[in-house]
This record gives C-alpha cells, sequence and structure tokens, in this order.
C-alpha cells in the first residue's frame, strides 16, 4: 500500500463505495489525506424550539411522534415531520432522504442537528443530521470535521478510510528535510495530516495546518518556479506595431478612458511592440474597466495581422464581451472579425467557429475553457488574454499559451493582492494597476440590515425599477445541495413576484440551468426585458449591465468580504447612484462587524486588508472564499508569512540543488512532478 494506491486497496473499499468517493476527487491514498476538512463544527448541546433562530444552525433532542411523511415536489422527495421534545415542537424536513421513514423510530429519542430555517411564521429545522444520544455525546467534546459534501459520502465512511490509511501507510520519512521544518517551526506530515482530520483541539489542528499550508505554497512556488523555467526570456518570432484601430476604439467610445487605463494600456502596447514576449498582470478593483484594455489589446493582435484570443470563466461572461466587442467595433467603424466559442454552442456552430479560428478568418476569439480544447487549431495566435483569472487553473492559462508560438500573455484580475504577494504568486508576471475608477461614476452606497429590513428594501427596489433601473437579488445560500439551492432561487422569485405589479419581470439564475436558459435570461435582462433578477452567485463574475442599481444579497454573513465586494461590484458601473443592500439573519457582534467594513469601504484592497485584521484563527475556515485565490488549505491573505517563508526555502534550495535529484531533496523533487501532474490544474491562480 502506497500513496498512490487506489482506494480499493483499503478494507472494505469495493468498487462501488470507490465510487462514491470518485465523485469526490477521491481516486488515491493520497486524494483521500488531502481532502481536507472545510471547516471544524464544534456540537453545542441541544437547545428548545422556543431559542431558535432563522438562519441559525442549531441541534435539537426529541422524539418524532407521528411517522415521518413523505412526498413529491417536482423532482425532489420531501420527508416531513414534527420533533417533539417536552411541550414544545418543531417542524423538520428533508430533501431526497426518504429512507429516514423507515430508519427514525417513532417515540425514540434522537438528537437533530441543522439549520434552522423561518418560512412564513414558523421555524423548521432543515435538512438535520440525525444522532442517537450517545453518539451526539461523544461529539460535543471534539472539534468535528466538516468536509465538502458529496452525495452519498458520509462522515463515517471518510473516517474510516482514513483510519487506515493513516494507520497503514509509511510515513517515517518526511519529504520536507529536519532543518527546514526546525527553522519553520513545521510539524512533521505524519503529525500534519493526521491533526488535520482528527484534531482534539484548536492548537492541533492550527499546528497541522501550518504544515500543510507551509507544503501547499512550497510545491506551487517550486511549480510556478519550473514552468517559468520552460519559458524564460523567450524571445517571440513576429515583430508588432501600433495598430490603428486601438485609436479608433479609444475616439469612438462613450467616455474618456481614465488616467490609470490610458497608462496600463500604453505599457501594454509598448510591451507588445518589444521582442521579448509580454507576461502581465493588469490588475483593478472591480468596475476599473479592464474590458476595454484587453479589446485595444486584441485590436492591436487582430490590426498586426494575427489572432487574440480572450479566455473567460463563464458562458455569461463570454457571451457578454463578445457582444460588447462587435457592438464596439461595429459603432467606430472597424472591420475586425470576431467568434464567440463556448460550450454550448452547437455542433455545427462549433465546427464553423474553428474552420474560421483555423483559417484564420477570425481574427478575435473570445470564449470559455472551449478555447484550449485539443480540436481548436489557431491560424497565428500571438495574443492570450485570460479575464478573471484567478478562476483558471496555472495550466489552463499555459495551456492556452501552447496553442500559439509563444504568444504574449496578457491577465486580467480584480484581486485585491498586495504587490509583494502578487509577485511571489505570479511568479514572472510584470504587474499593472489600474488604481482609479471613472471619475463620473458615483460610489455605491451600502446598507447592513437585518431581515426585518426585507419588505422596506423590497419598496425600495420598486421605486428604482419605477425609475427605469433594475435589480440583482442574492438568494439565500443554501450548502446543502445544489438542488436545494435551485430550488430555493425559484421559491424565492415565485413569492417576489406576487409582491410586485405583474408590469415588473421577476426572473432567476442558477447554476443548474442549462447554458442556453442563462444565455437567455441573461440578455433579457441586458435589454431591460427583466427588471428584478433573483440569483445564486453564479453573476459573481464580470457582469456588466450598468442600468443595473440595486444589489440586495440574502445571508450576507455567509459570504467571504471578498465575494460580497465582487456581487456588490455588479452595480455602480453607469452613471446612476447605485445601493448594495447586505441583509443578515445572525444575531452576531463578529458579523456586524465583518458586515461594517463593507458597509464603510468600496475599495477591494482595504477591504482585503481590513477583513484579515478582524479574522482570528478560529476565522481560518468557515467562510467561503469563492475561488479567489482558491487554494485547497492555504489563504494567501491570512498566511502572508507563510508564503513568504515557503517562497525563501524554495528559493534556497533550487539553489543548492536545481533539478532537485541529489540525496536531501529527491523526494521534494518526485513530490513536484506528482504535484504539478494533478494539482497545479485545480488551482484557481
Ligand atoms: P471591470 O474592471 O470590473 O472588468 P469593466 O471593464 O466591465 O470593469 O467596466 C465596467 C463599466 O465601466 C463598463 O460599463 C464600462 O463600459 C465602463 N467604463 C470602462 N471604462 C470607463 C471610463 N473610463 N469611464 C466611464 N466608464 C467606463
Ligand atoms: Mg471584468
Amino acid at each position: 500500500m502506497n500513496r498512490q494506491s487506489p482506494l480499493t486497496a483499503l478494507k472494505g473499499i469495493g468498487e462501488k463505495t470507490a465510487r462514491v468517493f470518485a465523485k469526490a476527487g477521491i481516486f488515491t491514498l493520497e486524494d483521500l489525506l488531502e481532502y481536507y476538512p472545510r471547516s471544524y463544527d464544534s456540537f453545542q448541546e441541544p437547545v428548545m424550539p422556543s431559542s431558535l433562530r432563522d438562519g441559525q444552525t442549531a441541534a435539537v433532542c426529541g422524539t418524532i411522534e407521528k411517522p415521518l411523511s413523505v412526498r413529491r415536489l417536482n423532482r425532489y422527495q420531501v420527508t416531513t415531520g414534527k420533533i417533539r421534545t417536552g411541550s414544545e415542537q418543531i417542524a423538520v424536513t428533508w430533501f431526497n432522504m426518504p429512507y429516514l421513514r423507515s430508519t427514525i423510530q417513532p417515540g425514540c429519542r434522537y438528537v437533530f442537528r441543522g439549520r434552522v430555517k423561518q418560512k412564513g411564521q414558523n421555524l423548521f429545522l432543515q435538512q438535520p443530521a440525525v444522532y442517537d444520544l450517545y453518539e451526539y455525546a461523544s461529539r460535543t467534546r471534539q472539534l468535528q470535521p466538516v468536509y465538502p459534501l458529496v452525495s452519498g459520502l458520509t462522515l463515517n465512511m471518510l473516517r474510516k478510510a482514513l483510519q487506515q490509511t493513516l494507520e497503514g501507510l509509511d510515513f517515517s520519512s518526511d519529504f520536507l528535510p529536519e532543518q527546514i521544518r526546525q527553522r519553520r517551526d513545521l510539524a512533521d506530515y505524519r503529525y500534519a495530516v493526521s491533526k488535520i482530520h482528527f484534531p482534539r483541539d484548536e492548537k492541533e489542528m492550527l499546528a497541522a495546518r501550518r504544515r500543510l499550508v507551509f507544503d501547499e505554497f512550497f510545491f506551487f512556488i517550486l511549480g510556478i518556479r519550473k514552468l517559468k523555467e520552460a519559458r524564460k526570456e523567450v524571445c517571440h518570432s513576429y515583430v508588432l506595431k501600433p495598430a490603428e484601430d486601438t485609436d479608433r476604439l479609444i475616439a469612438g467610445l462613450p467616455y474618456q478612458l481614465t488616467g490609470a487605463q490610458k497608462k496600463v494600456w500604453a505599457r501594454i502596447e509598448a510591451d507588445m511592440q518589444k521582442p521579448q514576449v509580454m507576461a502581465r498582470l493588469v490588475q483593478g478593483d472591480v468596475g476599473s474597466g479592464k474590458t476595454v484594455i484587453a479589446f485595444l489589446a486584441l485590436l492591436m493582435a487582430a490590426g498586426n495581422g494575427g489572432q487574440g484570443a480572450l479566455m473567460v470563466p463563464t458562458e455569461v461572461l463570454a457571451r457578454q464581451h463578445y457582444e460588447a466587442f462587435c457592438a464596439l467595433t461595429r459603432k467606430c467603424g472597424i472591420a475586425c472579425r470576431a467568434v464567440l466559442l463556448t460550450g454550448s454552442l452547437k455542433a455545427s456552430e462549433k465546427r464553423d467557429a474553428y474552420s474560421r479560428i483555423e483559417s484564420g478568418e477570425a481574427s478575435v476569439i473570445i470564449g470559455t475553457h472551449a478555447l484550449i480544447q485539443e480540436k481548436v487549431r489557431y491560424h497565428r495566435l500571438i495574443l492570450v488574454i485570460t479575464d478573471e483569472q484567478h478562476r483558471f487553473g496555472v495550466r489552463q492559462r499555459e495551456a492556452l499559451a501552447y496553442k500559439g508560438e509563444q504568444p504574449h500573455t496578457l491577465v486580467m484580475s480584480a484581486t485585491p493582492i498586495p504587490r509583494t504577494l502578487a509577485v511571489i504568486l505570479y511568479g514572472d508576471l510584470d504587474v499593472s494597476v489600474i488604481d482609479e475608477l471613472p471619475a463620473s461614476r458615483l460610489p455605491i452606497k451600502n446598507c447592513v440590515v437585518d431581515t426585518g429590513f426585507r419588505e422596506k428594501a423590497y419598496r425600495f427596489i420598486g421605486k428604482e425599477v419605477a425609475a427605469g433601473h433594475q435589480a440583482y437579488i442574492i438568494c439565500p445560500m443554501v450548502e446543502e445541495s445544489e438542488a436545494i439551492e435551485a430550488e430555493n432561487v425559484t421559491d424565492y422569485a415565485e413569492s417576489l413576484r406576487e409582491h410586485f405589479p405583474p408590469s415588473v419581470c421577476v426572473e432567476y439564475l442558477h447554476g443548474k440551468m442549462k447554458a442556453e436558459e442563462k444565455n437567455e435570461i441573461m440578455e433579457r435582462f441586458v435589454e431591460n426585458r427583466i427588471q428584478i433578477l433573483v440569483s445564486t452567485t453564479v453573476i459573481e463574475v464580470g457582469v456588466n449591465v450598468p442600468n443595473a442599481t440595486v444589489m440586495m444579497i440574502e445571508n450576507a454573513e455567509r459570504f467571504g468580504l471578498a465575494q460580497l465586494h465582487q456581487l456588490r461590484g455588479r452595480v455602480g458601473r453607469g452613471d446612476s447612484q447605485s445601493y448594495c443592500i447586505m441583509m443578515h439573519s445572525a444575531d452576531s457582534e463578529a458579523v456586524k462587524k465583518r458586515l461594517e467594513i463593507l458597509n464603510r469601504s468600496n475599495d477591494g484592497f482595504e477591504i482585503a486588508r481590513k477583513d484579515l485584521e478582524l479574522r482570528g484563527p478560529g476565522d481560518l475556515f468557515g467562510v467561503r472564499q469563492s475561488g479567489i485565490l482558491d487554494f485547497q488549505i492555504a489563504d494567501p491573505f491570512a498566511d502572508a508569512a507563510l508564503m513568504q517563508a515557503a517562497n525563501e526555502e524554495a528559493e534556497k534550495i533550487l539553489e543548492e540543488d536545481p533539478s532537485l535529484s541529489g540525496e536531501t531533496y529527491r523526494k521534494i523533487g518526485e513530490k513536484l512532478i506528482s504535484y504539478m501532474k494533478n494539482d497545479m490544474e485545480n488551482l484557481n491562480i
């Protein structure tokens, strides 16, 4: 048995169980060890139903008196019942767990632990886990790991598999040399990997985490160095000159470029004329106007007889950029052929796009990951841009670059990361910052309120809509499953429709919808045929509808600040006053304090810094940071010091032994190879 062994090497895991694990991306024992908890829970003593509040996670100890009832609701099976405890009771519902009807014995006492929800006047427990009393009591004494939820995979299955793996594998020699561990105060690997899953207390968990965070940065940095070596000082074989179409575009814009935009564009234009390949990161807060910079660079590539490709993380965004590009060039009288390439195109449309890309008829190509599919052959790709690039793995970025012969690369990002860290994380990229918002912008007005404010918020939205504007409402977030999330959005939109006159069109958007449906809804929203868009966070990135002036976020407490800032960035993109209403249902001072940061500042850098100051060690997990610099366990902001340390160590060992083949570092070298094969692909940097 070794780290690369398949899970079936474990006792009690056959093909069928292995398939359940595979759904979580766990194939080998190594994958299992690295399936880190998403957060830790400490189980509180059960409480009485009358003390529960909407939005809270809580345990209730009681009996189910009548048998549970199961009914169908659209595509789901809903199991409902009542938990009685003393003289009080509370309703309970489960999605898609009809078997509970036979496993829960009426009259027996259980502990039900789950999220408290409110529907109308009444509270209920949603999707609670069910424990017998003894089991629950034993858990209240320990930190409980919480794993990302995958259907069919239970905590118990993970626990058993992990225990066997920890006992069965040979951890006798750590790949990180002793001196480094001592110098950096790092636990040994075996300790780290077992305590991250089974910590007795916070102290153990933090020590384990420290080591694993170090490792994660360390291998990432080594990997980046290797990639960079591969394309060191490359010169390309084409000569680029400034293109007239870029001036034409600038002259035809409905606004003046800001000073910062001009400066950044001048840098890019100069970069692209050099014989060396450009590798530049353009960082700019949401709404700072990065798109037009990308368009200018694309036009310069096209104007020189080459092709430029723009890759974005979502279909919605790809379509939006494509349409904006076409509209803008048409308006400015620029003859530039662009194609859109996304996964949801029909087969015939795709074939058509492929052939126009290959023949060179299309000089600008805008799309999603579809751009890097094997079938796509470019005629003369000389510029590659990735937008909202924190959503792409390093390898995807590279993959697109390999489609051309040493193309220039440009990376657009709104992630507010300090320059010192950017230099480490982005390795070889030069960094430009758009540090100025268009002057015509009015700062977004924010408010943080509790759910009691909802009616008032709706009235406010009604007024904005009557004035010709539009609104987004980000729906209550549910972690239990995507199915429930979809259900929630539909329900919410439904009840909102009753609230507004029929002239106000309310629609919804969620991740489970087909790409075509999403496109259709977005199109109607862009054209103001939809006034209120209820959505999950699928609209988080890049979406640009300047006429939308209200962003209302339900359950704001469940989002990371960076993500809230991104969401809020969907409004305040035009000249009208915009508003962001952050509604929370948590009665906690800490939550209010965090949201207060957003309330006071519209500046992404400042928010990231303040957020960090507020977060204690207990907050290292828990809030979804939503793909922003999405390491598995490390947090580039909170763990900045460890990142620096890992960087120093990486530099040092590469100096001593560049090929990592000597005795001391051989194991690191081996691990790096497997890391680069497997992990970098998924890393959202
Ligand atoms: P982001 O940097 O978030 O990608 P976008 O490029 O989508 O921002 O720009 C946001 C909005 O601001 C768009 O509607 C765009 O047309 C507009 N915009 C861009 N530059 C300027 C400018 N200099 N003055 C006024 N509006 C601008
Ligand atoms: Mg953008």
